[in-house]
């Protein structure tokens, strides 16, 4: 069998700590070509092009600074380039720009590839809620896994031992992908079950947010893990972004495009976009009063209602009532 060549679609803080990791399982394993690439959204960092510092310096400086890249992670600015002769696309970007981008590269996907989703989001379509694994698949027409877990990407950079998963409704699949990204300190489980593995990485970003609320508005430690919690759910509302901007949220007067973009230099939440994807999918259901968590978060973020009223959508919990 030809060696299979990879391509990391995404460099952001999370696509460049697994491009650490693929890039130094492909150059050992003679299963994949030792060149993989990774597909960059140019832009100019102190007045150089980001894929010209990676290819020179092999350092994501601006999403991933202090961690070097094995040499073998090759950035290529355009995205047809960058899939040309891959048939394992790693799926690694911030959850609204997935669409678009699977249509620039339609035209270009070999027959037989495969994917794996590390997209924590969710989209809202005409049938109620949309798996990001399900728009890539639909728009590729190829088989896709996914891969979630409490995965903080400076914390897996920094080699730190932590556990994940993928979900593979094709098994052979679930295993290639577990010889790609698995390492000591990374350490893999796979399961069938891959939707519900999604969306559980999809939906902890929104608690997360509700959790930074908690923080902001200085409540206890009880009041933030009033929600039920594993392992992602728990490192979330710790050390995450989504957290760590809500947090901010509340204790200023600024929105969350505005922290955004003050606190993460470029990098991207994804808990306050799924809210208001979950948000029209409730509404729609007429379920808005079965989740206030997740109602509340979306209209605190998005529609003016008072963060110091968080608090009171758990206290009105239907299962309280
Ligand atoms: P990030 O938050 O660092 O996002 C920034 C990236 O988005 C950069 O690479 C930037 O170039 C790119 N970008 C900006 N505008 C763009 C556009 N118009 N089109 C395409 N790309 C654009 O990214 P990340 O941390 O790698 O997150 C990607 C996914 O991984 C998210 O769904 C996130 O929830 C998930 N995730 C992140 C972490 C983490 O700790 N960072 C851990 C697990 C999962
Ligand atoms: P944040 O995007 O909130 O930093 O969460 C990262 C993550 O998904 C950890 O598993
Ligand atoms: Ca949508």
């Amino acid at each position: 069998m030809p060696a299979k060549k990879v391509c990391i679609v995404g460099s952001g803080n999370w696509g460049s700590a697994i491009a650490k990791i693929v890039g130094h399982n492909a150059k050992r394993s003679n299963r994949f070509d030792p060149i993989v690439n990774m597909w960059v959204f140019e832009e100019m960092v102190e007045g150089k092009k980001l894929t010209e510092i990676i290819n020179t310096e092999h350092e994501n400086v601006k999403y991933l600074p202090g961690h070097k890249l094995p040499k073998n992670v090759v950035a290529v600015p355009d995205i047809t380039e960058a899939v040309k002769g891959a048939s394992i696309l790693i799926f690694v970007i911030p959850h609204q720009f997935i669409g678009r981008l699977c249509d620039q590269m339609k035209p270009h996907i070999a027959q037989g590839t495969i994917g794996i989703s590390l997209i924590k989001g969710i989209d809202e379509g005409p049938e109620g809620l949309k798996l990001i694994s399900d728009i890539i698949r639909e728009k590729l027409e190829i088989e896709v896994s996914v891969l979630m877990g409490a995965n903080i990407a400076n914390e897996v950079a920094d080699e730190k031992f932590c556990e994940t998963t993928i979900g593979a409704k094709n098994e052979a699949n679930g295993h290639i992908f577990k010889e790609l990204l698995q390492t000591p300190n990374f350490r893999i489980t796979v399961v069938q079950e891959s939707d519900t593995v999604e969306l559980c990485g999809a939906l902890k970003n929104i608690v997360a947010v509700g959790a930074g609320f908690c923080d902001g508005l200085g409540f206890g430690d009880n009041t933030k893990s009033a929600s039920c919690g594993v392992a992602d759910l728990i490192t979330t509302c710790y050390g995450g972004r989504n957290r760590k901007v809500a947090e901010a949220f509340a204790k200023t007067s600024k929105s969350i495009e505005e922290l955004e973009a003050e606190m993460l230099n470029g990098q991207k939440l994804q808990g306050p976009q799924t809210s208001a994807e979950v948000f029209k999918i409730l509404k729609k259901r007429d379920m808005i009063s079965k989740f206030p968590l997740f109602a509340s978060v979306y209209q605190i973020c998005f529609e003016g209602k008072a963060v110091q009223e968080f608090i009171t959508c758990l206290q009105n919990h239907p299962e309280h009532m």
